[in-house]
């Protein structure tokens, strides 16, 4: 029997409206439930303040996990789409409040970039809300493009 090639990969997950931190462990719980798709470990989900969008948004609850899948980056992708409706996510506005955001942050080494699809995410460095909970459970993971690791990455976020 040939093995299925299996990818880790890194997720993003993020919700500020209803019960926050249920909405994230019920995803998981759904996304392992998937085959092809193993959750293998969770970060320590965080309170954030909103990152733009409208002025009065409440705070968010983040968290990153890592994924066994043999699924591919497209495949997976269309997972999370599936399970953010399935949780009611609304696309009110732009940026707006949600129900549940969830992002691949990294597919092992893959590179993507078709309009749909960006691997790694394009703006994970930049934000403390996906660096802080991905650095716990990724702390020496390299970043594919930018060559450093998820540690690094969140001490440079840090500096003043
Ligand atoms: P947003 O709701 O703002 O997170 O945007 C969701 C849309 O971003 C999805 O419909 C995807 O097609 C697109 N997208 C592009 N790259 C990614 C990624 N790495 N993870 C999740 N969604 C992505």
């Amino acid at each position: 029997m040939i093995a299925m090639q299996s990818i880790r990969a890194y997720i993003g997950l993020g919700s500020n409206l209803g019960d926050r931190a249920a909405t994230i462990i019920q995803a998981l719980t759904m996304l392992d439930e998937i085959p092809g798709i193993q959750v293998v470990q969770i970060s320590q989900l965080i309170e954030t303040s909103p990152v733009g969008g409208p002025p009065d948004q409440s705070n968010y609850i983040n968290g990153a996990a890592e994924l066994r899948c043999s699924l591919s980056a497209e495949e997976l992708l269309e997972q999370l789409l599936a399970i953010e409706k399935q949780m009611g996510r609304e696309r009110v506005q732009p940026w707006g409040p949600r129900t549940l955001d969830l992002d691949i942050l990294l597919f092992g080494n893959e590179i993507i970039d078709k309009p749909h699809l960006k691997v790694p995410h394009p703006l994970m460095q930049t934000r403390r809300f996906v660096m802080i909970p991905l650095s716990q459970i990724a702390p020496d993971v390299v970043h594919p493009l930018l060559g450093s690791t998820m540690r690094q990455i969140q001490c440079a976020l840090e500096q003043p």
